[in-house]
């Protein structure tokens, strides 16, 4: 590293891989280094210590998270490793003997601790080396805001449970200062986030605390109330669905969060959903998603399902395929089932062989392309809002409320006058494809 002075900061490369909770993770490790004194490099090689935040939920993740130690191995040397993967320090052993440290999701002073002793801090800490909202990973337009940590459920093919330990819910008054602190350094849009979103506060028997000049409980709807009062863009992620989540229609009505449901069905049919312990409902799931979609019409659903779960029969997948088209899912993820070591689902008999799963997963896909096709042709010739992410030499790319950021689709946005990223503008729709829209920016 080329010193800079006489005590040049420490330089720290971070690699963070995974679902959207651990680059929260990663965010809060980062912006205590930088509140240490430590400088982020971009690269192993100009850095004195790579922390590796990984991702342990499917083997390809693993595969994916160990690829990534190797390379910080290969190209820096010292490697602090953290997240899922580290809940089972024997695998990263076994492939990388050479990394410092190991530990586990949320250990936030462990990881500290193992980078402090690999590098120490240069000087004390100033609390103005960070901004006010912390170090956000992410664009300054939209952050990420994690509700709470680990889950209740014991769904058969997850291991969450076992690598995050039960929910863990934060007061409402301390999620409500972080997202107030993020709306006013900048940020248009929330991205509500945590294992079970709708089962927030349980665990904390959905104790009130203090906020502003009153109380507030730490219950999914006064907290998805209270966010919405804040002035930016709130967007529910991984809502599981309980009767009480038909109340946050009410308040996506009043245009207090957006009409958007991020809801991981997992599948549709009533048997596969017992084999995988979720709620079997799926006629009464119809029947809600009719009743939602009749109060918001512009409701977006987001989900994910498993195609190939242990004896899914033909049928079984049958019934999935008709559910995504009755129930017009908007955006769907699929992922061919995968026996994550440890979970009780691979305990299961009748193995969906790996062509059986390849093509059914092609159908899905093929199913779910028409049914997005289908919905958002709707939206040609409609005004809608759009944030952009991005400017163009032609406009801009941007989303409109009916999609998250990294998941979901985008609008190529044509203006007249330089757009800005992070500026909500109103954009006639003009063409629709299978996932994504273009239109022309008005009002100028
Ligand atoms: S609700 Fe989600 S995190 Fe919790 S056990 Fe089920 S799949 Fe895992």
């Amino acid at each position: 590293m080329a010193e800079t002075g006489p005590k040049a900061a420490p330089r720290i490369s971070f690699v963070s891989l995974g679902c959207p909770k651990a680059l929260v993770d990663s965010e809060r490790i980062v912006t205590r280094l930088r509140a240490e004194g430590y400088e982020l490099s971009k690269t192993h090689a100009g850095a004195d210590l790579v922390v590796v935040n990984t991702c342990g939920f499917l083997d390809s993740a693993k595969a994916e998270s160990l690829n990534a130690i190797g390379e910080a191995l290969a190209e820096n040397g010292k490697v602090v490793v953290t997240g899922c993967m580290g809940a089972e320090p024997e695998d990263i052993r076994a492939a990388h003997p050479g990394v410092l440290a190991i530990t586990g999701p949320q250990q936030y002073e462990s990881v500290l601790a193992a980078v402090h002793e690999a590098v120490p801090p240069a000087h004390d800490p100033f609390l103005d080396l960070v901004p006010a909202q912390g170090v956000k990973l992410t664009p300054r337009h939209y952050a990420y805001l994690k509700i709470s940590e680990g889950c209740s459920n014991r769904c058969t093919f997850c291991i969450i449970p076992h690598l995050r330990g039960d929910l863990v819910s934060r007061p409402a008054g301390e999620v409500l200062r972080e997202a107030e602190k993020l709306v006013s350094a900048g940020v248009k849009e929330l991205l509500v986030i945590s294992q079970d979103t709708s089962a927030y506060g349980q665990d904390l028997r959905y104790a009130a605390s203090p906020w502003r000049d009153g109380e507030v409980a730490a219950r999914f709807l006064d907290l998805s109330r209270a966010l919405g009062e804040l002035g930016a863009w709130v967007r529910l992620h991984y809502v599981y669905p309980y009767p009480h989540v038909d109340g946050v229609l009410d308040l996506m009505a009043e245009g207090k969060v957006l009409p958007y449901l991020d809801i991981p069905f997992q599948h549709a049919n009533a048997e596969v959903l017992r084999r995988m312990k979720r709620p079997a409902a799926t006629e009464k799931t119809l029947a809600r998603i009719a009743a939602w979609r009749a109060r918001v019409p512009d409701l977006t659903l987001r989900s994910t399902f498993i195609v190939g779960f242990p004896g899914e029969t033909e049928a079984e997948f049958a019934d999935l395929l008709a559910f995504l088209e009755e129930a017009e899912i908007d955006r769907a993820g699929c992922f061919k089932y995968e026996p994550v070591r440890g979970a009780p689902a691979n305990e299961l008999p009748g193995a969906v062989p790996a062509e059986v799963m390849a093509e059914r997963y092609d159908r899905f896909m093929r199913t779910q392309q028409k049914v997005s096709a289908r919905r958002l042709k709707r939206k040609v010739g409609t005004r809608q809002q759009v944030i952009i992410d991005q400017v163009t030499p032609a406009g801009g790319i941007g989303r409109t409320r009916g999609d998250a950021p990294e998941i979901d689709g985008t609008v190529s946005v044509s203006a007249r006058r330089p757009l800005r990223v992070g500026e909500i503008a109103t954009v006639k729709i003009e063409a629709a494809g299978p996932y994504d829209l273009a239109g022309t920016a008005v009002g100028f």
